[in-house]
Formats: C-alpha cells, structure tokens, sequence
C-alpha cells in the first residue's frame, strides 16, 4: 500500500467522523470494502449515508455529480468521494434505470438495493464491517450472489447481469447458481439496455484477469446470443488458452459475425480498424509490401493477431514489424520526386492524374520496380506519361 493510498482512506473517515459530528449516519460501502477484504488494490472509495445530498452539501465542497441518484462528489484535502444518500429503488419500467429514486433513512433498504452481496458491506471510521447480507462468508468462499431474489433484482436493471460477468472476470469468483438460473431465464433483457452500458461493462470485463471464466459462464447462461455480433466470437474465445486483449477479441469476433454491427456504438475510429481487420483477414496470409503500406504495421499486426488466434496464420509479429520497417517507402510523403516538380516536367496543371501517378509511383517502388531517387523517378515519370 503506498502512502496516497492511504492518505485517501484517512480522508474518507474524516469526511466520515465529520457526517457523524453533524448528527448522520455514514459507511464506505461498495467495491472498497469488497477489494479490502480480499486485499486487492482500492480504486475510488464510496460513501452511504442518511444526509440528504442538500445537507451533505452544506457541509462540504462539492460536486453535484450525481444528484438526480442522489449522488454528490465530496472533495475533501486531495481525495474525492461519491457520497450519497441511503436509497430505494421503486419500479424499474426501462430494465436500467429506477423511476424514481426514494431516500431512505435506514441503511437496510440501502443495503439492499445493491446489486451483489459482496457489494454491500459497510465499513465504519474505525474499521469494523457490518454484514446484513452474508457478504463476507460469500467472499471468502468466493460467490457472486444477487441480494434478494436475482430474477427480479435482474429485471429491476438487467445491466446487473453483465456486472456479475465483470466481476467473476475480476475476481474469478463463482456465480451463485440461483444467481446463475436467473439470468438464463431473464437474459433476454439485456436487449433493453443502452449499448453504451453494455459496451462499457464487456470493456471492463475484458481487462480482467479471470476473464476466460467469465466468458465460460457468458456461454452457459445464454446470454450471449442477446450480444450484438458478439455471440460466435465469445464461444470461439471461451475455448482458448490464452486470451486477446480488446482489439483483438473485438477483431476475432467481428471477423466470425462477418461484420461489426451496426448497433454497438465504437467511435468511428475502432469501427474502421474492425472493419478493416475483417477485411484483411479475408485477403491476407502474409503482408506484401503494398499490404503493410495501405494498412500501416498497427492495422497489419492487429490482423496477424486475429488470424493467429482464429487459427488461420502462424504469429509473425517479428517478421511483419521487420518488413515493415524495411519497406522502401512509408507514405506518399516520402516521395523523393515532389508534385511541383512532377508538374514542370511533365508541362502539366494539377488534377486527378497527379495523384493516380504518385500512386503508380508508389506501387513501382514498393515492387521494386523503381527505386526512390529523384533522378529513377523523374526517369520512370518520363517513361510513364
Ligand atoms: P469496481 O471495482 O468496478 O469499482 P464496485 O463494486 O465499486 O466495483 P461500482 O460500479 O463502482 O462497482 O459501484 C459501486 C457500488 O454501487 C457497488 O459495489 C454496488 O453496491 C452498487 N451498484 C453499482 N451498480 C449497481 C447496480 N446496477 N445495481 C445495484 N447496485 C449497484
Ligand atoms: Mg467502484
């Protein structure tokens, strides 16, 4: 544990003893308490309590980060906090998000509108764990398990769902299987969920470390087949030693649906590179020249990589990084003849033509045909018109 770390735990049980002080109750509560158990490193630290947003407030300097949930940032010395305020959820209509959020005054009701049971406990300013919900036994066993009943906790807000495949890839823990038969009845719903959130949730669960267990138990629960493109991929993924990291498990599913889908919403930017790795998996066993040069080495590894692992290429990072690198142009820019010159020796105004020669000037060199000196280009330029 390095000292930022916990300075950042001090400042929360200071922001804790000064709710106390004002007459509220307050815990950290969440993944803190969780990843402490399990001595894992904390990420961000979140606090429950009775104060009303309005009144936390009053109290701190803050943020109002999160206010129609309830939720204020508390910025207290250098650390940051989300503190908000004990709640229960009524009537879930959109499978995501609570229609109304109702504050509670009883820590029980907040204890149990969370999502798992090991995402419950309450830890005090002195360090003493509360556990209204068998949280610790089922860490210490290492069980997922939904609070209350799991089919309706996962039609209350079926992002839930994903949330225990994250954190079985996090932390490789089992599922419960009453937790685990819930969501092979009630997977479907994963469909009414925004795909941003669905996106983010496979996201993190790609970084995890037990993330070929995750995906094992993504493939028994069925979910998979409600997983834009996402489906043949998975199972494929499931069955391998190693796993990719997120290009290229995005790249071998894509390449085995055929195409990205439209519905999943990546930047334009990763869409192109997954459309392009399909592309180039389909065209190529090994790099040419004219390959390595259109595509550039970032794309041409990424696509050796999903060939690898979809068992079409042998890996040939080393050999493609070198080609690569040998290639006796990199781009048009390098071109040792420039197109004012091309234009005064050939005595002709600029238009379509320039860029279709310097193309053709490219290629020759590339193949060899040509070499990259103004004099071979100039000569080559002459004999081409
Ligand atoms: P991580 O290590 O990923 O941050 P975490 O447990 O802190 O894990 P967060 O997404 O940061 O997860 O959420 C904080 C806490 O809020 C959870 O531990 C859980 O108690 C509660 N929570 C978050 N999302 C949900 C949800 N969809 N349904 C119910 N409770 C939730
Ligand atoms: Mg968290």
């Amino acid at each position: 544990m390095n000292g930022d770390y916990m300075e950042h735990v001090e400042n929360a049980k200071k922001v804790i003893r000064i709710l106390k002080k004002n007459g509220y109750e307050a815990y950290m509560v969440g993944g803190c308490v969780r990843d402490k158990l399990l001595k894992m490193p904390i990420s961000d630290i979140d606090i429950t309590t009775n104060a009303k947003p309005t009144d936390v407030m009053k109290i701190f300097k803050t943020i109002p980060t999160g206010l129609k949930y309830g939720t204020v940032t508390v910025q207290h010395n250098e650390s940051k906090f989300e503190v908000t305020t004990y709640r229960m959820d009524e009537n879930y209509t959109d499978f995501r998000h609570p229609d109304k959020v109702i504050y509670s005054t009883n820590v029980l009701d907040d204890v149990h509108r969370r999502d798992f049971t090991m995402n419950a406990l309450l830890l005090d300013e002195h360090g003493n764990i509360t556990d209204h919900v068998n949280g610790i036994k089922d860490i210490k066993s290492g069980i997922i398990r939904a609070i209350g009943d799991p089919k309706e906790r996962f039609k209350e807000d079926a992002l839930r769902m994903l949330r225990a495949f994250y954190f079985q890839s996090k932390l490789g823990f089992d599922i419960d299987s009453m937790t685990m038969d819930a969501i092979k009845e009630v997977g479907q719903n994963i469909e009414h969920v925004s795909k941003e959130r669905v996106l983010d949730e496979i996201m993190k669960m790609l970084k995890g470390k037990h993330l070929k267990k995750a995906l094992n138990s993504m493939v028994e629960s069925n979910i998979i087949q409600y997983l834009d493109g996402l489906e043949k991929g998975i199972k494929f993924i499931a069955t391998l030693d190693e796993m990719p990291f997120t290009d290229a498990f995005f790249g071998t599913c894509f390449v085995l649906n055929k195409e990205v889908p439209q519905t999943l919403p990546f930047s334009n930017k990763h869409r192109h590179k997954y459309q392009q790795v399909i592309e180039l998996v389909d065209k190529y066993q090994i790099f040419d020249n004219v390959a390595l040069y259109t595509y550039g080495l970032e794309l041409c590894l990424l696509a050796n990589k999903v060939s690898f692992i979809l068992g079409k290429a042998k890996y040939a990072k080393k050999q493609i990084a070198d080609a690569y690198e040998a290639l006796p142009i990199k781009s048009d820019l390098d071109l040792k003849l420039r197109a004012s010159d091309i234009m005064k020796l050939l005595d002709r105004k600029a238009g379509a033509w320039l860029g279709e020669l310097q193309r053709e000037m490219v290629l020759a060199i590339l193949n060899g045909k040509v070499q990259n000196t103004k004099e071979a280009l100039e000569a080559y330029v002459l004999s081409h018109q």
